[in-house]
């Protein structure tokens, strides 16, 4: 019942597990032995890893692709957990074993020139899509709100306005998700024709979502007022795509 370890056809459908690190260990030292005899396995592997490693270049470095990166973990291990569960010397016959073989190779690894784009551009459209909804909103006297895009995909029930008093501005956030571990929020300022310039303010949510944070200096002639999930401590040069942006002369 056990396959030729050695034998192609067993391990033809492979390559994307192995990629991706989601094999047993002894499955894994197999394969390696048939990748030692086999030029068509070992051409796969060289594929998917190019291709994984694009993904990992192309996509921003930043929380979806961590995100992403993790639910499609998370499957993978699921599947591999199922397969050690059923045991490689299980009574079932080959052919349902070798079906989820195939499922845990992952269609779209095992195809990266048609799917790898397309996770791409899922995260650029994510990044873009969630960029949405700015608008001015009525104020107190004295002072100004204006309501900051979010990117959805990082914060999608956050809600986020630039209060702006006497030139100097606060970002006040509800409903902000904590920031993926050993990260914070940092603010930056946007000056026409200039980087982003880093300031010093970080900041994290409360408990309840809720945030407010300063921004350093005056908003006269500032373009943008943009966050960025940074390690602790704060960058000198984000890191990440927005969270949000918002421009005090909206
Ligand atoms: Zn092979």
């Amino acid at each position: 019942m056990t396959p030729d370890r050695f034998d192609h056809d067993f391990w033809m459908e492979s390559a994307g597990a192995y990629v991706l690190r989601a094999m047993p260990a002894d499955e894994e030292q197999g394969f390696e032995r048939h990748l030692t005899t086999c030029a068509t396995c070992r051409d796969q592997v060289e594929e998917l890893r190019a291709a994984t490693d694009a993904l990992a270049l192309a996509a921003p470095p930043v929380v979806p692709s961590a995100n992403l990166r993790a639910r499609v973990m998370q499957v993978v291990e699921q599947e591999a957990a199922l397969l050690r569960a059923a045991g490689p010397e299980a009574d079932a016959p080959v052919r349902p074993v070798r079906e989820k073989r195939r499922r845990l190779s992952l269609d779209w690894l095992a195809r990266p020139a048609l799917a790898m784009p397309a996770i791409v551009v899922l995260l650029a459209l994510g990044a873009l899509a969630g960029l949405a909804g700015a608008g001015a909103l009525d104020s107190e006297p004295g002072m100004r709100s204006v309501r900051a895009e979010v990117n959805e995909r990082v914060a999608p029930n956050a809600l986020v306005t630039l209060e702006m008093k006497d030139g100097q501005g606060t970002l006040v956030a509800e409903r902000l998700p904590e920031p993926p571990r050993g990260r914070v929020y940092q603010v930056w300022v946007k000056r026409p024709n200039l980087d982003p310039e880093p300031t010093s303010t970080l900041f994290a949510p409360r408990t309840d979502g809720s945030a407010a944070a300063a921004v350093p200096g005056s908003l006269d002639g500032m373009e943008a007022v943009i966050v960025t999930h940074e390690p602790v401590g704060g960058s000198p040069r984000p890191t990440s795509q927005p969270i949000m942006q918002v421009s005090p002369a909206a």
